[in-house]
């Protein structure tokens, strides 16, 4: 769970990635890099924390020139902050290439494995690595039926070789020189998009970075398409044909940002058919509609407009959490929740409430905010999932917990109702979220279904990261 951005021929390129990737820390909060190609050599400035407390602006002044790419990284427990952080930057027979990635590969500890036993040097943990590790090997490969521009023969074979031994989940920019390389895998699990400011080539993971420069969002990069952009212009090559498509659903649901533009859709109009569509399955009496701020908001409203019941915030949101650094006691974990949403009695005192969130995951969080919602005299409390319950954790790319952590794989639904303190719980249909994005066949909804589009035998250890 990561967002990357780039930026190709602009003075201010670092600030322009900045700009970008503070567009995109809904994605990564864990930590951020950006790195610049000074004409000679790459800079790069990685740290621990979010966009706008980490980076300075001594940092961004010492990235200088005309290309940049930048990252930011979600957080997990237990991971001290930069020490994966990206772009990472090495030595290969392309020269210094920086790479950022956001994904997963499946068959890392295989292929790490494999190059380790050739001797190739592995500096952090992360998967990301592959891609600079794959690239030192030097071997190439051209698919049967890709030409090659001549520009592009020197570097191009290499770049083909190295995701063609990729196996998972792969959005990903390269700088080496004054150039660019972006791409996705070939299922297209994680989106990327092109945009352009005058004579300015932009990418990034959500069309909100974009909007962040008031640039134009140009297309999104095609799964399995590999772009590369140096001064004589923008070359696309397809390397990677025949495989079925499963962007994931997830990002619908949770990840991506609402004012985005992904998978050739808004994500406000499929959140909030997401809506729409659990109200058509549902008929609980209620006397108000309410979302969990802010990921719930779209699909309430949704929820709220086609069963004609009044949309209010029942619950407000503080929005200057940062990290917070409360001891993990069952009391003060309990009280985080509380620095987060607070109850707003005006609209809950003697009501019978539809509350909508987005998804229910380890269940915890609900449970705090039930709590809440009955201290604060609400009547009837319903919880409806604009989401089906997950089921399978994600290998491809979303921090998910453990199948034993995931609440739906420890209760059935009336156990979840009472676990979490309602009077009632339901959650979308599989089929009711499929029919809500316009072709449901190119989409990977693993986590709710346990249909993995990609075979993960090969992820012997759930990645460390
Ligand atoms: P819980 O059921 O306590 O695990 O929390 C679920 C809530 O966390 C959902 O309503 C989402 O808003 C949010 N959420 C869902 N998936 C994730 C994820 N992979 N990482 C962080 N938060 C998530």
């Amino acid at each position: 769970m990561c967002g990357i951005a780039g930026v190709f021929n602009n003075p201010n390129a670092s600030q322009y990635a900045f700009l970008q990737i503070y567009s995109l820390q809904h994605r990564g909060q864990e930590s951020v890099g950006i790195s610049s190609w000074d004409g000679e050599r790459v800079r790069t400035v990685r740290r621990a924390g979010r966009v706008l407390e980490s980076i300075s602006r001594e940092d961004l002044s010492q990235l200088s020139g005309n290309v940049a790419i930048a990252h930011v990284r979600y957080s997990t427990a237990g991971d001290s902050g930069a020490t994966n952080a990206q772009p990472i930057v090495k030595e290969t027979p392309l020269g210094e290439v920086a790479v950022v990635h956001n994904g997963n590969i499946i068959n890392y500890v295989n292929l790490r494995t494999e190059l380790e036993e050739k001797g190739v040097e592995f500096r952090y943990s992360s998967d990301t690595e592959l891609f600079l590790a794959l690239l030192e090997s030097g071997e190439e490969s051209v698919p049967e039926g890709v030409s090659i521009h001549p520009r592009d023969e020197g570097f191009l074979p290499k770049i083909l070789y190295t995701l063609g031994r990729l196996k998972g989940a792969y959005s990903f920019l390269m700088m080496f020189g004054n150039r660019l390389v972006a791409g996705r895998d070939p299922y297209g699990f994680r989106p990327l998009s092109i945009g352009r400011k005058g004579k300015t080539i932009l990418f990034a993971s959500e069309s909100c970075a974009f909007d962040i420069l008031e640039a134009e969002f140009w297309r999104e990069i095609a799964p399995g398409e590999v772009v590369v952009v140096d001064e004589a212009g923008i070359r696309s090559y397809y390397p990677f044909k025949g495989t079925r498509r499963a962007m994931c659903i997830f990002e619908f649901v949770y990840f991506s940002r609402p004012d985005s533009f992904i998978f050739g859709e808004w994500v406000y109009t499929v959140r909030k058919e997401l809506g729409r569509q659990l109200a058509r399955e549902d008929d609980v009496e209620a006397d108000v509609v309410i979302p969990v701020p802010d990921s719930g908001v779209v699909p309430a409203l949704g929820y709220a407009e086609e069963r004609g019941l009044p949309f209010e915030m029942g619950l407000i949101r503080n929005h200057y959490v940062g990290r917070s650094f409360i001891e993990p006691t069952q009391e003060l974990r309990n009280l985080r929740v509380l620095m987060k949403l607070s109850p707003n009695r005006a609209v809950l005192e003697g009501k019978r409430v539809i509350v909508i969130d987005d998804s229910l995951v380890r269940g915890t969080t609900s449970k705090r905010i039930v709590n809440m919602l009955k201290r604060a005299g609400v009547r009837e409390i319903h919880m409806r999932i604009a989401s089906p319950p997950v089921v399978g954790p994600c290998y491809y790319g979303i921090d998910t917990p453990t199948r034993e952590e995931l609440i739906a794989n420890q209760m059935d639904l009336e156990e979840i109702g009472k676990f979490i303190g309602v009077d009632s719980l339901k959650y979308l249909s599989l089929e009711g979220l499929k029919r809500c994005v316009s072709d449901r066949e190119n989409f990977c909804d693993a986590c709710f279904s346990n249909e993995y589009p990609i075979d993960v035998n090969e992820v012997a250890i759930k990645r460390n990261r």
